[in-house]
């Protein structure tokens, strides 16, 4: 068998699947449930949240021969026709590239006819927000008078982008970033799963890089295992995505603190040599400062081991509040002026 990237091998084909969207899940089960499915449908949010997950799957269930409760069998003819690509009347388009006023007058006269195999014939239209003008205006008449058996599903990151005219004729729902939690969760079942072997703390650290969005959690989890090697810590992430490692930033976090300037050139030095990227240096000083003053104000710290933790603690006793924040100020100064520096 070829290989499978994590991420389609683990792309949820049930409602219960996807992670962190029950507020949407459970309205679209309902109305699928009470057949009072509405003809088009915009599914915003961040990448890599579930939307043209959620498309494919309420897709399958509104032509499901054996729906159970809102979600698609997944056994049917319909539904394996439909997951293997071959179903005609699930049509996914990617505005991004078919973005012109043809693209969509093609639509507008395919959906004049009844679907091959299935109940309704789907559109699912990813990024609908770069399609042209004239693109738009073809696919309002559409959605001004839609065929009984014609279903829309309209994706986008940039619901601003939208006509308003487009915004009014669709039932919106607004996907969420993912929790941090929700991210671990859905990753140790893959990583049972898939033979890995990965510490919590671990999980964690890719759920923060990955910002809400599954997808990215995935191909992180992937490049772990890339080496061979099923076994993964923060330490091989660190260095996979260029992260210094802790005791870098610690030590260079005290010699800024205690002001002694050779000490910090010197460990500055070690980074550059080690070919380490110095903005994503600066943003885990700037991280690690505010882990200090969160833990200083709160006495809440997560992410770090014991043996961390011990020197965020002692960071803490030894510096105080106003100098903490002027070093978040200063450094976030610096990191700005790096982004425009010529390189
Ligand atoms: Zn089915």
């Amino acid at each position: 068998m070829g290989y499978t990237a994590l991420y389609r091998k683990f792309r949820p084909t049930t409602f219960a699947e996807l992670v962190g969207q029950e507020h949407i899940t459970r309205t679209l089960k309902n109305q699928i449930m009470a057949n009072r499915v509405g003809h088009a449908y915009l599914f915003n949010g961040g990448r890599g949240t579930g939307k043209t997950s959620s498309a494919k799957i309420l897709a399958r269930a509104i032509n499901c021969l054996n729906p159970k409760d809102g979600e698609p069998c997944n056994e049917c003819e319909i539904c394996k026709a439909a997951l293997n690509g071959s179903l005609t009347d699930i049509v996914e388009m990617d505005a991004a590239s078919n973005n012109s006023v043809e693209d969509v007058r093609a639509i507008r006269e395919e959906v004049n006819f009844l679907p091959t195999k299935a109940k309704y014939r789907v559109y699912i239209i990813d990024e609908v927000h770069m399609l042209s003008v004239g693109a738009f205006n073809a696919l309002l008449k559409t959605l001004e008078e839609p065929p009984e058996h014609v279903k829309f599903i309209l994706a986008t990151t940039e619901p601003q982008k939208l006509p308003a005219t487009i915004l009014s004729r669709c039932q919106r729902f607004d996907f969420k970033r993912i929790s941090n939690e929700d991210i671990v969760k859905r990753l140790k079942i893959v990583c049972d799963e898939s033979n890995i072997e990965a510490t919590e703390s671990a999980l964690l650290m890719i759920a923060v890089l990955a910002e809400g969005a599954m997808r990215d959690a995935l191909s992180i989890l992937e490049r772990c295992i890339q080496d061979g090697d099923n076994k993964i810590d923060e330490d091989k992430i660190k260095d996979l995505v260029g992260i210094p490692k802790f005791d870098f930033v610690n030590r260079i976090m005290q010699a800024i603190t205690s002001y002694s300037v050779e000490n910090a050139i010197e460990i500055t030095n070690e980074i550059i040599n080690q070919g380490k990227d110095l903005e994503n240096f600066l943003w885990e000083m700037i991280k690690y400062t505010k882990d200090v003053l969160v833990f200083k104000t709160s006495k809440k710290i997560e992410l770090y081991n014991d043996e961390e933790k011990e020197q965020i603690k002692a960071m803490a006793q030894n510096v105080g509040k106003e100098r903490l924040v002027e070093l978040i100020y200063q450094l976030s100064e610096l990191q700005n002026s790096l982004k425009w520096a010529t390189r």
